[in-house]
């Protein structure tokens, strides 16, 4: 099989460590990748003296395929988030986020079995903010029918080629009546193409009351940017944690897969981290390239690992290190 150049950015905190996780794990497994490894955040602010190297972003320009562990965003300061304007560069319009219950992992649920599409261009995450005078700020919230007909498409699209059965829109419109009115409207007329699939709307506060009530009662779930971004990791939550959700995102000619959870800097450099979260974001990966025999083999020995019990890290209630998990992962392909 031919070889995908992909773009790898180890990111910050534990980043580095569990990126390593994953390419020792598809080095064994034979995944056909060679890695063109390129920093960004605050790893490169320290060593380049800026946060997204031009280098970085000729890379993916050229692979057009990338797996980036987490960046460090700074709350109130510092630089625009690198997530945000890679999501923006490379016009990765749609946020996929499988949650899935993992046999071996504690959880609260068993049923849990949903996908959120996130909108990823737009809403509060335009960035657009100013002050106004000293003493009050604002942020503008776009909505646009292109952003919101496109990720509507996405998720409808998956659910027919994916065998789900109903999409649920996520939403405020009774409050932002414009901005989220257009985004249901944009659900909406999408829906009505896809018959076969069953199409219901929620607000977004019930939703999230409705999801640690019940939440196999929800399949694909279809949200603007922020409320997208706070349900996935209250999702993740729901069946044990960061450490164990995959993420992706997408756009017509570039796709960045990476976990949902953070740098992590409580941990970081400790060994102690999970590198399964970013591992299913490389399982997505080889997917998307046609490797999906070896994503199922990769996918199989974590369900091995996770299901005999006796190599967790610390997050899911065991003791074992990154390094641990990597080895008995090895062992299992
Ligand atoms: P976080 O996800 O880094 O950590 C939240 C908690 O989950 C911590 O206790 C952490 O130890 C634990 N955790 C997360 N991933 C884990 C893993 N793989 N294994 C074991 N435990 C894990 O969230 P945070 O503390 O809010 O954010 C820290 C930094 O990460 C911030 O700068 C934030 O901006 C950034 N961040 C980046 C991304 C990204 O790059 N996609 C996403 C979220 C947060």
């Amino acid at each position: 099989m031919d070889k995908h150049k992909v773009t790898l950015i180890p990111g910050d905190g534990i980043g580095p460590e569990i990126s390593k996780a994953v390419q020792t794990v598809f080095a064994a497994a034979g995944a056909p990748v060679t890695w063109d490894v390129r920093t960004a955040g605050h790893t490169a602010l320290a060593s380049l003296g800026t946060a997204l190297p031009e280098e970085t972003l000729a890379s993916i320009k050229a692979t057009r395929l990338a797996l980036k562990g987490p960046l460090t965003t700074d709350i109130g300061k510092g630089h625009r988030s690198i997530n945000v304007t890679l999501r923006q560069t490379f016009d990765l319009y749609c946020n996929l986020r499988p949650v899935k219950k993992l046999a071996g992992v504690k959880s609260r649920y068993d049923n849990v079995d949903l996908v959120v599409f996130r909108e990823n261009t737009e809403d509060l995450y335009a960035g657009i903010e100013h002050k106004v005078g000293k003493d009050a700020a604002e942020s503008i919230k776009i909505i646009t029918a292109a952003a919101s007909l496109r990720i509507a498409e996405a998720a409808f699209h998956y659910a027919v080629t994916h065998g789900r059965r109903k999409v649920t829109a996520v939403h405020k419109a009774n409050i932002m009546k414009l901005s989220d009115g257009l985004f249901l409207e944009c659900a909406r007329q999408t829906a009505a193409n896809y018959p076969s699939i069953e199409y219901n709307e929620v607000i977004v506060d019930n939703l999230c009351m409705q999801l640690v009530i019940a939440p196999e009662k929800f399949d694909i779930l279809l949200a603007p940017n922020l409320y997208g971004d706070i349900i996935s990791d209250l999702c993740a939550g729901l069946v044990g944690g960061l450490g164990v959700v995959p993420g992706a995102n997408i756009g017509a000619d570039c796709s960045i897969f990476e976990a949902v959870h953070g740098t992590a800097p409580d941990i970081a450099g400790k060994n102690m981290a999970n590198p399964i979260a970013l591992l299913l974001s490389g399982v997505m990966l080889l997917n998307s390239i046609d490797a999906r025999d070896i994503g199922t083999r990769v996918e199989q020995a974590i369900s091995k690992v996770l299901s005999a019990g006796t190599t967790l890290t610390p997050d899911l209630g065991g003791s074992a290190t990154t390094e641990d998990i990597t080895a008995a992962l090895i062992r299992n392909l």
